[in-house]
């Protein structure tokens, strides 16, 4: 009996104690993926072509928010890294676009440059950035802080604000790539006196070289993609120097014409080029090898570049997926073999969508529009002066905001508040203007959701302007009808992908909406650290196991 109940409590206590202990069990690294411009209709799109070791190896074994989207405006690169790694929006992390109008320095700044800091790997000044501007703390600013500094973060992406600002304040390293006529992956002495060996070793490969004596062609036989329109069609911009926006394109002969190395950035080649460089700092770094979590964060930025050149519906984004797909089941491979199938934790997810080309959408009589800044400023001036007696009470328009001249304001005995009202209640006749409230009533009024609840989300009080607006519909700022963008609050901008993989995670998919800020706190829980300083978001329960 005695022995029983011995073997009974030795059971219990096995089986309870191995199940607590896998709950503890952290990853040995976590790599965090975003693709920039991915729509969540890419994922469905192009399903029945894509391989089984990519995109559909973690939406099968890992978890996927079928309904996620920003919960902010804009929906640009900076504002979507940022977002995804504080777990909050432009409100609290201050990193309110790209470039926006600094309003105590008077002029227009990019959101990661940083003079005080100098380029490492070349000569150029492409390095001189830092992440000072973002405000709040990162997912991976806290677990260094709770591994007391330890483990390592990296950050890599062709784009150096994708690279920088995912990986904090507290980043190991950021790189970032390094075009025009050197092709370097290059990072600022923010972080570092000198390149490591490894990144040495990798820029002085070739690799870049190339990628570039490749043509880009169609991946398979071109006839087979019918996801997509006509490849030759007038709502694509082709390559300076080539005709027609059509493949195969001849890189080794357009590449002067276009940046030289810069072009890489442009092509899916720009992917696997990335691809091969994160696997390097895998293999570099011992990522994933010692008794702390580490955390890798890549971002995928040639997407992006493809989108906004040829737009949603075309060849050349359907066959930029497809080679992605291949890109990323050799990363996971790599990932397995390196650090363990079962070691790490990974998510996927995007920084923006995008909107479908507008003249495209016109052709099929959907309302779509195009805005001309210029004519717009020009309006909102006709709109003082004939209010206000002055065509110079504006000191700047971006980023659909508008930054009042208060000095000028106030010489003319004017009341800020009551210029920024009359220019709201005026500039919605601009017939591409769709709503347009005030910083004040940002201030003062709560909305809960719709378009004027995301504009709320990116209203930051310390450096937003004073009018805030959105545009109609499918209508984006540009002068040109090919191509597209983003930028607005809208769905087609606001849904991406969130695919969450791998240790800790469960398989499955939901389809409950989800915002962008509860990626860091589903990972704070997950690695059982404190949130970033500003997080908003909810822990996403349903994806664990
Ligand atoms: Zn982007
Ligand atoms: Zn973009």
């Amino acid at each position: 009996m005695k022995k029983i109940q011995f073997l009974l409590l030795f059971v219990l206590t096995t089986i309870y104690g191995f199940g607590q202990q896998q709950n503890h069990q952290k990853p040995k690294l976590v790599v965090g993926i975003v693709i920039d411009q991915m729509r969540y209709d890419y994922l469905t799109r192009f399903a029945d072509k894509y391989g089984k070791e990519g995109f559909q190896r973690i939406l099968k074994e890992g978890f996927s928010l079928e309904n996620a989207h920003y919960n902010c405006v804009p929906t640009y690169t900076a504002v979507g890294h940022t977002s995804i790694y504080t777990g909050t929006t432009p409100d609290h992390h201050g990193i309110i676009g790209n470039n926006w109008y600094d309003k105590f320095l008077k002029k227009s700044i990019y959101c990661v440059d940083d003079n005080r800091y100098t380029t490492i790997g070349n000569m150029g000044n492409g390095g001189q950035k830092s992440p000072y501007r973002m405000q709040s703390t990162t997912i991976t600013d806290q677990l260094k802080l709770a591994q007391n500094m330890h483990g390592k973060t990296i950050g890599i992406a062709i784009k150096d604000r994708s690279s920088i600002l995912p990986v904090g304040h507290t980043a190991d390293a950021a790189y970032w790539f390094d075009g025009n006529t050197e092709g370097k992956w290059i990072s600022s002495s923010y972080y570092m006196d000198l390149l490591p060996s490894w990144v040495a070793k990798f820029n002085a490969n070739g690799k870049a070289k190339n990628y570039l004596k490749e043509p880009w062609t169609a991946l398979y036989d071109i006839n087979t993609y019918t996801e997509s329109i006509a490849d030759d069609n007038i709502y694509e911009a082709p390559f300076q120097g080539k005709e027609k926006p059509t493949f195969p394109y001849d890189i080794a002969n357009l590449k002067s014409k276009n940046g030289n190395y810069d072009i890489l950035k442009a092509i899916p080649a720009g992917n696997s080029f990335t691809k091969d460089f994160a696997k390097a700092a895998i293999k570099g770094e011992k990522l994933g090898k010692s008794n702390y979590t580490d955390f890798l964060a890549i971002s995928f930025s040639s997407t992006d570049y493809v989108g906004h050149q040829f737009g949603v519906a075309s060849k050349e984004i359907e066959d930029t997926y497809l080679r992605l797909d291949k890109d990323l089941a050799d990363l996971f491979k790599f990932l397995d073999e390196e650090v363990g199938k079962d070691q790490y934790t990974l998510f996927l997810t995007a920084d923006h969508a995008a909107v479908q080309v507008p003249a495209y959408l016109q052709s099929l009589k959907i309302p779509a529009n195009y805005i001309n800044s210029n004519e717009l400023k020009a309006y909102v001036n006709q709109i003082t002066l004939r209010y206000f007696k002055s065509d110079q009470l504006i000191e700047n328009i971006s980023n659909f905001q508008i930054f009042l001249n208060k000095k000028e304001i106030e010489a003319l005995n004017l009341d800020h508040q009551v210029v920024a009202q009359k220019i709201a209640d005026e500039i919605i006749n601009y017939e591409t203007i769709y709503k347009a409230v005030t910083a004040k009533t940002m201030q003062t009024t709560t909305f809960t959701d719709g378009i004027l609840h995301k504009m709320q989300k990116g209203y930051n009080q310390k450096f937003s302007g004073d009018v805030i607006l959105a545009p109609n519909f499918a209508t984006i700022s540009s002068n040109s009808r090919k191509g597209t963008t983003h930028g607005s609050g809208y769905s087609y901008d606001t849904h991406v992908p969130i695919i969450f993989y791998g240790k800790g995670i469960k398989s499955g998919f939901s389809r409950k909406q989800y915002n962008i800020v509860d990626i860091a706190p589903t990972l704070a829980n997950l690695l059982q650290i404190e949130f970033p300083n500003g997080t908003n978001g909810v822990i996403i329960e349903e994806v664990f196991r």
